[in-house]
């Protein structure tokens, strides 16, 4: 999680348990586990959650998320149920969400979409930059200097201790996002859907092609009606900043093929669970910010131009509109911009 952020993660969280128990000022637990149905549990770390499920033969992980709760929660998981951990589930490849599995590495299969495979290979040293980060290239050298970074680029200077005068490489902006050498790659590459059978229950994965990455799971659970979609459908809340890597207008597609699966529960990778209702919602508000900044494209309008007038003001209710529309909104000029990512 990105240090400017975290005022306003510390804020909410604290807001979110300020109204759950309004008698109490405590700090709320940076690490829970709570239960979602059945045998169907999340774990949170602040405000990164990943799931499981507790089967008689042994527990399935999704997530495991990062190195530090990933120790903690294996803890917790043997004085719970005194059960190993059979299988690591991956929603996607971002290094804040699939990091931190080596624990369960000696009694675990792990699974995920094929296409992180190539997500998970560092870029050679001379590796092209993305479309998209071409067009923060002001001066068209290849690399990103400091002054032509944001979202995630922007933390590579101080996380890698690159010199802020020499620019990052693509090899070193694809660090901060799927790096750091603490993902176990999976052992398992599935491409349309799979299903992960264990003592008498089942995880379904579903492929829905690009959205927040091009290798994102929907992970269901179908006794328990509940879908985990991690980065890429955050209930009554906007997607994340600039939608750094992400894929549009596909995301908008994926997300109407979520609306597809039959389920009750939507628990997602951040924030609180919520219900079906939920994607409507999302679906669109994808829709409104993809038309509308399409549409400024094709009538020759700047960035700057959609970024002050594109207000979306109908889903001024939802979380983070406050902090996030803008850079919602520059985030798909940019994406729409460059061949879609
Ligand atoms: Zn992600």
């Amino acid at each position: 999680m990105r240090s400017t952020l975290s005022l306003a993660i510390v804020l909410t969280v604290g807001w979110i348990l300020g109204a759950a128990s309004p008698a109490s000022a405590q700090t709320p637990p940076e690490r829970e586990i709570t239960n979602v149905t059945g045998d169907l549990y999340r774990f949170r770390e602040i405000r990164h959650v990943g799931m499981f499920l507790v089967t008689p033969e042994g527990i399935i992980v999704v997530d495991p998320t990062n190195p530090g709760l990933a120790a903690w929660l294996k803890d917790e998981l043997d004085r719970r149920f005194g059960l190993p951990v059979r299988y690591v589930i991956y929603s996607h490849s971002h290094n804040d969400h699939a990091s931190g599995g080596s624990v369960f590495a000696a009694t675990a299969t792990f699974i995920g979409h094929e296409n992180m495979r190539h997500n998970l290979q560092k870029p050679p040293a001379d590796a092209p930059l993305l479309p998209r980060e071409r067009l923060w290239d002001a001066n068209g050298n290849g690399r990103i200097e400091l002054s032509e970074a944001n979202g995630y680029a922007a933390q590579a200077f101080d996380l890698l201790g690159i010199d802020k005068r020499q620019g990052l490489t693509r090899s070193n902006i694809w660090e901060v996002r799927f790096g750091g050498g603490a993902t176990v790659p999976p052992d398992i590459y599935y491409s349309d859907q799979m299903t992960v059978r264990l003592g008498g229950k089942s995880v379904e994965l579903h492929y829905f092609g690009r959205g927040h990455t091009d290798d994102m799971s929907v992970v269901l659970f179908p006794d328990e009606r509940t879908i985990y979609t991690v980065d890429a459908l955050t209930p009554k809340r906007l997607p994340f900043e600039d939608l750094d890597g992400c894929f549009l207008p596909e995301w908008l597609d994926w997300l109407r093929q979520v609306d597809e699966l039959d389920f009750d529960i939507l628990s997602p990778g951040h924030e609180a669970i919520g219900t079906k209702a939920d994607v409507t919602e999302q679906i669109d508000y994808m829709r409104d910010l993809v038309d509308a900044v399409q549409a400024g494209i094709d009538a020759g309008k700047t960035k700057q131009v959609l970024v002050d007038t594109v207000m979306l003001e109908q889903y001024a209710h939802m979380r983070e509109y406050q902090n996030w529309r803008a850079v919602n909104v520059a985030g798909a000029y940019e994406i729409l911009m460059s061949s879609g990512r």
